[in-house]
Parts: C-alpha cells; sequence; structure tokens
C-alpha cells in the first residue's frame, strides 16, 4: 500500500505535505531522476510558495539543475516537458482539492504521471534519505518566464484561429480563482471571441467557487451563459486540465460528455483507438463504435491514461471527469486545447447539436459497505449475464446494448461503489439496486 503517493502524486493537507516533507520527497524525486535536469511548476495556492521554496531546495540538494516555470497551470508545465525535454517534472498543485490541501505531481521525461505503483521507489527513498550532492555539486535553478506563451502559441496553432476569430463567438469563463485565469481568457481573446470573465483572478482561498466543477459548484456558470445569450460556458478545475460546460440554454454538460464530443471530433478528423477509464460513460464507446474504433479501458486515475496513451496508439484519451489528452500536442489531460477544440468546432454548428451526435445516458450512483478483506470474494462470486461484456481493469464492468454497470472497491473508504448510466432512467436505477443487492 502506496505510503505517500495517492492517485495522482503525493497529496495532502499542509500539516501532511509539510515543507519538510516536501524537501525530502523532491530529493527523492530528483535521485529518481538521476540528478538530471527538472521543470518545476506550481499553482496559486497559498502554501504553493512555502512548498515550492523546498522542492526547489531539495532537488537541488542532490544535483539537479532545475527550470522554474514559476505559476502555471498544470497542462502548461507538461506541454513544457514536450518542449525543453528535461528528465522529469513536479508541479505542486492540488488540481481540484480543498484550499488547505496541496500535492507534488511527479512527470516523468515521456510526459507520463508516474502513478502510486511507480512511486514505490521514490517512496522507499523519501523514508531512507537520499545522500546529498558534494558541496560543489549541488545544482541551481534557472527561470523560464514564457511558458503560458508557449502553450498558447501551441494550442493556437492546432485550431483555425482565422475561422474562430470570424465567427465572434461569445463565451463565459469560470477560471476557479486559480490559475486557469493564467491562460484560459488570453486564449479566449485570441481566438477573437466576447468573453465574459467569473472568477478571474487568482486567490488560493478559492472564493468564488470550490475548485472541483461540479454542478452544484458552477451555477453562476451555468446561469451567467443562458443570460448573456453566450455561445458555451466553460468551466476549469483548479489546475486547468479539465472541464466541465454549459450549453448556449444553461444546461451542464458533465465531463464525460465533453470527453465523447472531443472524441468525435477527433476520430472525424483522423481514426484511431480511444482510450479512457472503466468508469467514463458508455457515450464515449457509441462514439469509438460509430467509427469502427477499439476503445482501451484503464483503471481510474491519470497515471493510467497517460500510461497507455504513451504506447502510441490511440487517437485520443480521456477520463470521465472531463479531462481529454491530445496525443499530436503531449500526454496531459489539457483543459484549454479541449477548450479551443470545442470553439472551432461550435463555428460550425451549436454545442447541442453536436451533443446530440450520440445518446444521452442518464446515471445512478450506489454503494455497499465492505470489509476490504471481503470485496474480492464479493466481487467473484457475481454472476456474469450471459449477453454482457466484462471488463476487468479495475472492478468489474459490465457493458449492454443500452446500458451498463460497474462495482469497484473504493480507494478510500470500506465500500464498494456501484454506477450504472443507461438511456433509460428506471433501467439505470434498477441495475444499481440488483448490484447493490447482489453485492451485499
Ligand atoms: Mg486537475
Amino acid at each position: 500500500m502506496a505510503k505517500y503517493f495517492g492517485t495522482n502524486g503525493i497529496r495532502g493537507t499542509f500539516e501532511v505535505l509539510t515543507p519538510l516533507l516536501a524537501l525530502r520527497a523532491s530529493q527523492a524525486i530528483g535521485d529518481y531522476f538521476n540528478g538530471g535536469n527538472v521543470l518545476v511548476g506550481r499553482d496559486c495556492r497559498l502554501t504553493s510558495p512555502t512548498l515550492h521554496k523546498a522542492v526547489l531546495s531539495g532537488l537541488e540538494s542532490v544535483g539537479c539543475s532545475v527550470t522554474d516555470l514559476g505559476i502555471v497551470t498544470t497542462p502548461t508545465a507538461e506541454f513544457m516537458v514536450e518542449k525543453l525535454h528535461p528528465d522529469g517534472l513536479i508541479i505542486i498543485t492540488a488540481s481540484h482539492n480543498p484550499p488547505e490541501w496541496n500535492a507534488l505531481k511527479v512527470i516523468d521525461a515521456k510526459g507520463v504521471a508516474l502513478s502510486k505503483e511507480r512511486g514505490e521507489g521514490i517512496e522507499e527513498a523519501i523514508d531512507a534519505g537520499v545522500p546529498l550532492s558534494s558541496w560543489d555539486k549541488a545544482g541551481s535553478t534557472t527561470d523560464y518566464e514564457t511558458a503560458t506563451q508557449d502553450h498558447l502559441a501551441a494550442i493556437l496553432s492546432e485550431v483555425d484561429v482565422e475561422k474562430i476569430k470570424k465567427r465572434r463567438l461569445k463565451v463565459v469563463l469560470d477560471c476557479a480563482n486559480g490559475v486557469p485565469a493564467l491562460l484560459g481568457p488570453k486564449l479566449f481573446e485570441a481566438l477573437g471571441c466576447e468573453v465574459i470573465l467569473l472568477n478571474s483572478e487568482m486567490d488560493g482561498h478559492f472564493p468564488g467557487r470550490p475548485s472541483e466543477p461540479r454542478e452544484e459548484n458552477i451555477q453562476e456558470m451555468l446561469r451567467l451563459t443562458l443570460d448573456s445569450k453566450a455561445d458555451f460556458g466553460i468551466a476549469w478545475d483548479g489546475d486547468g486540465d479539465r472541464i466541465v460546460m454549459a450549453d448556449s440554454k444553461g444546461e451542464f454538460i458533465i465531463g464525460d460528455r465533453v470527453f465523447a464530443l472531443c472524441a468525435l471530433l477527433k476520430l472525424k478528423e483522423a481514426p484511431g483507438p480511444v482510450v479512457t477509464t472503466v468508469a467514463t460513460s458508455k457515450a464515449v464507446a457509441d462514439v469509438a463504435q460509430k467509427f469502427g474504433q477499439r476503445i482501451d479501458y484503464t483503471a481510474v486515475g491519470a497515471p493510467y491514461l497517460s500510461e497507455l496513451a504513451s504506447k502510441g496508439e490511440c487517437a485520443i484519451a480521456g477520463e470521465e471527469v472531463g479531462g481529454v489528452i491530445w496525443p499530436e500536442v503531449s500526454l496531459a489531460k489539457d483543459g484549454f486545447l479541449t477548450a479551443a477544440k470545442i470553439a472551432e468546432a461550435v463555428c460550425g454548428k451549436p454545442l447541442s447539436e453536436w451533443l446530440a451526435e450520440f445518446p444521452f445516458y442518464y446515471n445512478v450512483k450506489g454503494k455497499v459497505p465492505c470489509e476490504p478483506s471481503e470485496i474480492e470474494a464479493k466481487m467473484d462470486s457475481i454472476p456474469i449475464p450471459e449477453d454482457a461484456q466484462v471488463v476487468r481493469v479495475d472492478g468489474v464492468r459490465l457493458n449492454f446494448e443500452d446500458s451498463w454497470v460497474i462495482f469497484r472497491p473504493s480507494g478510500t473508504e470500506p465500500l464498494i461503489r456501484v454506477f450504472a448510466e443507461s438511456t433509460n432512467e428506471e433501467k439505470a436505477k434498477e441495475l444499481v439496486e440488483k448490484y447493490e443487492k447482489l453485492l451485499k
């Protein structure tokens, strides 16, 4: 069981991820990257400057040469791996977590985030301690100040800027009071859009809304999109790697429908397999099927997604919460490139018409308390219906013609989560109830 690494990096409140742990962890990470060149980026959380200093010190003390990207979005920092070819990257950000949280996300030279399995060696080194470099071999830090501009230029080269400019889209941008404020407004101004901004001041207290873009947290964006007669609205999560949206009627568009749309746009242009997590809507599989493409499922968590995407076979990869990887640019989930691609598509027809190209699924969630020692036997005891296509990557996912259900152990609590989707709301409920009963 991982001691420090969670689903994506070393994460905790300030009492857990202290400056001292950040320093020791960075020494271990610097050692893992063989004392090479390591990029460092950070978000605007209140504890980020303090952890940032500890991270720089830790890396330098084991001989790393550090390139400090300063305050950047997560996809910007990850894009810089493609551009600068370092040995690794540390991003200081807790993404969508509450303000008292922070994390060190670790990315390797290929641009793949380290999963908890791959972080095991680093954990051992944190506990054992890493030898310091000799006094005359300590590393140093160089500032790199144009990461955001570089990333912006790369995004603009991926879309038809003139076409979007001509259309004069009106958009509402909810930047979550986080680092998306650095790039989101600039991007849409460069695309010639009329921009209405929400929560666009960076503030580590996150005064406007929680940084997790759940439907209940972004009501203001939904309302403003409707009231201002905008073409669409966008809400980023706290570090900008994923988006949810509003259509012109102010209707909420959940993350996996955003991904399904991106898959549709990508496969129209360049067909290829689609990579996604086992928790993602069947709408994505429907899109893949429409283009005769395979869908490859991974365990839930961004590192698993980028690991599989790095094998170079997929056209696009994405996760249920609205993170989309466009492998032609980087192996990062990029909430800005995603936003720009959708803006380009909306020049052709309204967002709601694009979304009507694949089925709408109702989803229902349930859970069954279960002691961790009994989880495996319980899950194995469930009979598999004959008409089900089974996916056993992370829990058990059963795909049916117009519905699917998954049961998988919770990563944090003693329970099995049950989740179902169907084009028929009653059927989704029935599926959850049926499997809750079987798992009891
Ligand atoms: Mg994030």
